[in-house]
């Protein structure tokens, strides 16, 4: 009877899922939704449950109904305090996890941005839970995989934790649209938590090129171009003529030739472009850990034996200093 009993009372699936209710952590800049955390809220749908945004920083009422209108979300938690503008994590996490706790919510997501990297090993901790960092997929709400050692393996991990505090990889998930949705927004908890540390300053590297992170093309420029004026003679013409982004190896990084912002790879930037153009880029595994997921891969190089061209969909072995303004001018011709 007793079996019975708990057998009646048992949740079906559908009741289960409408216990799964996820936060979806949106970071804004300057009153701009960053695209990352449209990408966590994909994520957080295919949980199955509800999905809530939590937003905070200055005169958010406007960005709050934006993100109002993502498509899928049901609830904004919008908090107006100025001290949250930066994301610094001390202040930031102890915000987030009152308002976990304040929606009871199941899972929490955010992008695997700087923003997502610095603050949610924080909530993990105050909330005791082992994150699970940097999905590229939901199985259900307690399995995700995700790419361990540089992407050469893949891992699917369970969580058994109360509260399941998750990062997303961008690149694995379309941007959540933004448009047709219509949430409610509400007004969420402040701690307002003292942080020990205080924002002097940012200096950030301004370009007028797409956004190496989510631009729909990638060149990007590896030690074969020997110098940093190479590198911007032969290179920048070559994204201009593509409407593309420009990207660097590590090595091109570290000779000088282009800015750390530009670095593609494991201790660099996760970019899975339309297309990828390497240029004089060996394609060590840590340059591919970064990039080996576009779609369409494209490679100079002077020598055939480069281990880019085994990943590459189209390969073109020869001097790049010819043939990248070569193909430069004919682009431009097209
Ligand atoms: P090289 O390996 O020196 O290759 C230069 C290429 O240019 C060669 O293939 C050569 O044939 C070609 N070339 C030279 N001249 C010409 C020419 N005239 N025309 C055409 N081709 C030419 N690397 C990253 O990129 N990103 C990372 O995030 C990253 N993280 C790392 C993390 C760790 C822990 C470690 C240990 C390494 C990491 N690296 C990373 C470094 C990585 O191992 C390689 O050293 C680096 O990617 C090499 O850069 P490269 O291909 O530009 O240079």
């Amino acid at each position: 009877l007793r079996s019975d009993v708990a057998f009646a009372f048992r949740p079906s699936p559908a009741a289960l899922r409408r216990l799964l209710s996820a936060l979806a952590v949106l970071e804004q800049r300057d009153g701009k939704l960053n695209a990352g955390s449209l990408s966590a809220v994909t994520a957080a749908k295919q949980l199955g449950g509800s999905v809530h945004g939590f937003i905070a920083g200055s005169n958010i009422k406007a960005v709050a109904e934006e993100a109002a209108k993502i498509e899928g979300v049901e609830k904004i938690i919008a908090v107006d305090n100025p001290a949250y503008d930066k994301g610094l994590p001390e202040n930031y996490a102890p915000l987030l996890v009152e308002n976990i706790k304040k929606g009871g919510y199941t899972h929490v997501v955010a992008g695997t941005t700087a923003f997502g990297k610095n603050v949610m090993p924080r909530v993990a901790a105050l909330l005791d839970s082992q994150q699970i960092s940097d999905i590229t997929a939901v199985q259900d709400d307690k399995t995700f995989v995700r790419p361990i050692y540089a992407g050469n393996a893949i891992a699917t991990v369970e969580s058994t934790d109360a509260v399941k505090v998750i990062t997303v990889r961008g690149t694995a998930f379309p941007a959540a649209a933004v448009g047709s949705g219509s949430a409610a927004v509400e007004e969420g908890v402040d701690p307002k938590a003292d942080s020990p540390t205080e924002w002097v300053s940012e200096d950030l590297a301004k370009s007028d090129r797409p956004d190496l992170a989510t631009a729909s093309r990638v060149v990007s420029g590896g030690r074969g171009l020997k110098s940093k004026e190479d590198f911007d003679r032969i290179m920048l013409p070559l994204a201009d003529a593509l409407g593309a982004a420009v990207g660097a190896s590590r090595a091109a990084v570290d000779s000088g030739y282009a800015d750390n912002s530009l670095q593609v790879g494991q201790t660099g930037k996760v970019v899975a472009p339309q297309l990828y153009v390497a240029v004089g880029i060996s394609g060590a595994i840590q340059h591919l850990a970064g990039m080996k997921d576009s779609k369409v891969i494209a490679a100079i190089n002077k020598d055939a034996e480069a281990p880019i061209f085994q990943v590459a969909d189209v390969g073109l072995v020869g001097d790049l200093f010819e043939k990248v303004p070569e193909l430069t001018e004919k682009l431009k011709k097209a």
